[in-house]
């Protein structure tokens, strides 16, 4: 795969490179120079296949020119070790269950899939790298786990003190091993901060070969376009009915992009619908044409509190550049949080089934998209977190308790580990020259 920069200010680069860097010297973001569409006998027998078949053989599609076939297999072995079920919620309704992972959460797919691959290039090169990484919350559960115990691999993960969730900071400061997490007393723009630093300072730089695991790199988003076609793979196995309609919980909008990568390589979806919070940027772009970032607002659905999306000019590629042919593929809706707690305790009261607030943004989403819309169709939710890691919410909306998953009650009972930093510049530098 060679890629170019959407800046078109910096040279094309190998997949290799792209990983390395994560983002172009120009600023902007890699994407592949060509997407091909897969062959019509993939589709007609994807239902025969596993999602580790599936992936597999997306792998091979993008990546046969950086990668044997037995390459592939081992990455893919090595990282998409869980399943993405499809969950039977109502009549023309599914859930896409994204949280079996290790963290509990769909950022899973991304930071594993990253892992397995850098670790095979500096296995190959004999180089070891150090990952520094700034999180908000669920970014770096999700890089901890994933990067647990990959060989040429250290992580230094970035947390504001008190501002995370219980179940997070255990995800982050349990590991021990190649994972070390600060706990910095700011917020999380200061850690953002000080690793924006880091990654300027020449002399670390010379030190150390230093890397980052943001959510902008390409080998997080290759992997998540797997579990779209492993749900139409499912969808025709349960013979649901078509056409597909995905519905995407949606913040930097890097989930929906991975949908509009698999759109390109041939995935029959009649639409995605975009589901924000207040945070709405995409939704007004969809509507009037105009692309006008906004600081972002703080909701109960935290992960999409995102105000520019990272995503957005990738997205805008996928689907068509255009602004008509963008709205033709994308719809954009947007709920508030009241409206959450209302689908939650909703569809709780009527199915038993729990969703965490995010799902719950997507639930409103494909009502009001259903509302408009006169064709029947399967709505496909993508459920991009586990509930439980939103307990607090979700047991206040229902009004009653609701059970916790072994992994992550046991997660509650272990001791954390973590230093504790200011958010000067100095301090945070010799705790990095000095480990
Ligand atoms: C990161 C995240 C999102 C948003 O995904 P994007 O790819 O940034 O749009 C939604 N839900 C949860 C639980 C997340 O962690």
């Amino acid at each position: 795969m060679k890629l170019y920069s959407t800046q078109h200010q910096s040279p094309d680069v190998s997949l290799e490179e792209a990983i390395f860097r994560g983002l172009p010297p120009d600023n902007g973001l890699y994407m592949p120079l060509s997407i091909e569409k897969m062959d019509s006998t993939f589709f007609e027998t994807i239902q025969d296949k596993s999602f580790q078949e599936i992936a597999e053989a997306v792998c091979q599609h993008l990546l046969g020119a950086d990668l044997t076939k037995d390459e592939i297999h081992g990455i893919i072995s090595q990282s998409m070790t869980f399943e993405a079920p499809l969950f039977d919620l109502e009549k023309d309704v599914e859930v896409l269950e994204l949280f079996h992972g290790p963290s509990m959460a769909f950022k899973d797919f991304g930071a594993r899939f990253m892992a397995a691959i850098m670790s095979h290039y500096l296995l190959k090169s004999k180089r070891e790298i150090r990952i520094l990484v700034a999180t908000s919350g669920d970014t770096g559960g999700a890089v901890a786990q994933g990067f647990f115990n990959t060989p040429g691999i250290s992580v230094t993960i970035l947390y504001p003190k008190g501002k995370v969730s219980d179940i997070q900071e255990k995800q982050l400061t349990t590991l021990g091993g190649n994972v070390h997490a600060l706990e910095i007393d700011g917020t999380f723009d200061d850690c953002q901060s000080l690793v924006k630093q880091a990654f300027l300072d020449e002399e670390l730089r010379a030190k150390f070969n230093l890397a980052s695991a943001n959510s902008i790199n390409i080998s997080r988003l290759i992997p998540q376009s797997f579990y779209y076609f492993a749900a139409f793979a499912e969808a025709k196995r349960k013979g649901l009915k078509m056409p597909i309609v995905f519905c995407v919980p949606s913040g930097n909008f890097g989930n929906l992009s991975a949908g509009l990568m698999a759109y390109r390589m041939g995935l029959p979806v009649k639409a995605f619908v975009a589901a924000c919070n207040e945070n709405k940027v995409v939704p007004d772009y969809l509507t009037t044409g105009e692309y006008k970032p906004k600081t972002s607002v703080e909701t109960l659905s935290n992960a999409m509190d995102v105000g520019n999306p990272s995503n957005f000019s990738r997205m805008k590629l996928l689907a068509g550049e255009k602004w008509e042919s963008v709205r033709e593929l994308v719809k954009g809706y947007f709920t508030n949080d009241e409206q959450t707690k209302v689908s939650m305790k909703e569809v709780y009261d009527r199915t038993g089934y729990v969703m965490c607030p995010h799902t719950a943004v997507a639930y409103d989403g494909l009502q009001q998209y259903k509302a408009e819309v006169k064709e029947e169709f399967t709505g496909i939710l993508l459920s991009t977190a586990h509930y439980a890691k939103f307990l607090p919410t979700v047991e206040t909306t229902l009004g009653r308790q609701v059970p916790i998953p072994e992994r992550l009650s046991a997660l509650l009972s272990k001791e954390k580990v973590a230093i504790s930093l200011g958010t000067d510049y100095a301090g945070f530098k010799q705790y990095l020259l000095g480990k």
